[in-house]
């Protein structure tokens, strides 16, 4: 099937014509890409041979681990049946009807619609023009700005990437954000908290939203955009008392709460949604990553009874759409996906077993110098690195210490993301103990080699 080639020679052949996502092209040219050859399971293979066991899931989005033959099944069986349907001009398919009803199910109480999408930034964005359609059609066209926070993560696209509050995606000459985006500071305990109770810092944390809402005026505001635990932002786990406070001051001020789920959607937290577990219910719901487990691209925004009554009563076509809206070969897959991850009871198996093993496994490196904090919920996991835990000092950035320990780790058989000097550990939600194991014993070497490096 493919050329007979050296690693080098892949990789010379990468730099040449592929441009990546996220990279810095210049520095690709001096340490180029591993090239991935297969996966099953949890472990991924280079085209040398080398095993990694991948800790990041992808990119959180592997659910049920790589190679499941049912899903592979079910997509070829599906290509031979329906290749393609689009769902314009009053035209459906059935895998896309059953999959927005198995949606609806599983979402939190009200919710009563779905939208299909690619990505996880086509889902945002999709939000993002329905929040502004839903107050148009309601008389408030001036209630416009959808509000974020910083270091919140919800897309690549103009809009999304405006939503976000991450200031380099803003800079690199995109002149970002946009109009009609705001941000407030992100619910980091370690980083703003200092000598506050978790509970108190939830609720001034979430004040931040009403003091946005009062400053822009309460006319002007859309929706308040939000991940349950801030993910590529630096696995930022909120306090308890965060989300049920946004919620009320949302409601107060009649602000649509929008759950960005693509990273914590189909049980990574041990519930079913982020959002869940932190006692909140969102108006819309966006998500991806392990609605397909990532065998194919596939994302959904689903909204709200409520919501969607304002759009079907109000009537008028709404301008937005895509040629693979409902593409019936990712619906039958997702629908596949889910039926496995509830059959399997991984849900179930995550909030007893699992997760909570991996939240105690994950702890334990709290006693290593280096970690300055842990966070753990589920299969969700955040290591901070740093000089000083007690005085919160952390290690200059430039220094690079975090990509330093995930080029460690890789090089070590263990994929694990670095967002600055925070290691983000997402496992496909089928990792086992042993398993579990193996990659805190490399993330442990990892961190007692990058303090011999760097203390
Ligand atoms: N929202 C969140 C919370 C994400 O983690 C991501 C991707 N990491 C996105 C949105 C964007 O998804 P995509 O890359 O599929 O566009």
């Amino acid at each position: 099937m493919f050329r007979n080639r050296s690693t080098q020679q892949w990789q010379d052949a990468d730099n040449t014509n592929y441009l990546h996502p996220f990279t810095d092209y210049k520095s690709m040219r001096e340490t180029p890409a591993r090239v991935v050859a297969r996966a099953e399971g949890v472990y991924m293979w280079d085209v040398d041979g080398n095993r990694v066991i991948d800790s990041m899931a992808g990119l959180g989005c592997v659910a049920i681990g790589y190679g499941n033959k049912k899903l592979a099944a079910v997509a070829a069986a599906q290509l031979e049946k329906l290749s393609y349907c689009h769902s314009f001009f009053r035209t459906t398919n059935r895998e896309a009807i059953e999959l927005s009803e198995k949606l609806v199910a599983i979402s939190p109480p009200g919710m009563s619609h779905v939208f299909f999408t690619t990505s996880g930034s086509e889902a945002n964005e999709t939000a993002i023009r329905l929040a502004r359609r839903y107050w148009d059609l309601r008389g408030c066209p001036e209630r416009k700005v959808i509000i974020g926070r910083d270091n919140g993560y919800h897309g690549s696209t103009m809009a999304t990437a405006s939503l976000s509050g991450i200031n380099t995606m803003h800079g690199a000459g995109g002149d970002l954000p946009l109009p009609g985006f705001a941000h407030i500071g992100c619910p980091d305990h370690f980083l703003f908290g200092a000598g506050e109770s978790s509970e108190a810092f939830g609720l001034r944390a979430a004040g931040w939203l009403e003091d946005k809402i009062l400053e822009l005026g309460p006319d002007k505001v859309a929706a308040f955009v939000g991940e349950p635990i801030q993910g590529a932002g630096g696995a930022i786990l909120p306090p308890e008392s965060y989300w049920p406070e946004i919620s009320r001051i949302c409601r107060k001020y009649d602000v649509l709460l929008v759950s960005d789920e693509v990273l914590t959607g189909f049980g990574r937290t041990g519930h079913q949604w982020g959002m869940q577990g932190y006692g909140a219910i969102p108006d819309i719901l966006t998500c991806a990553k392990a609605l397909t487990s990532a065998y194919v691209p596939l994302s959904a925004t689903i909204i709200s009874q409520s919501v969607a009554d304002v759009l079907i009563e109000q009537g008028g076509e709404w301008y937005h759409g895509f040629t693979y809206s409902g593409f019936p070969m990712a619906c039958a897959v997702a629908l596949a996906n889910l039926a496995i991850i509830e059959d399997e009871d991984m849900i179930g198996r995550i909030s007893r077993d699992i997760g909570p093993y991996f939240e105690s496994r994950i702890q334990e490196l709290n006693t290593l110098p280096i970690v300055v904090d842990t966070q753990a919920r589920g299969l969700f996991a955040g290591i901070k690195l740093g000089r000083n835990a007690t005085t919160r000092t952390l290690f200059d950035e430039e220094l690079g210490v975090g990509p330093w320990c995930m080029q460690w780790a890789l090089d070590n058989g263990l994929a694990l993301r670095a967002m600055g000097d925070t290691m983000m550990l997402l496992p496909p939600l089928v990792v086992t103990r042993e398993q579990i194991d193996e990659i805190v014993d490399i993330s442990r070497a990892t961190f007692e080699a990058a303090w011999r490096h760097f203390s």
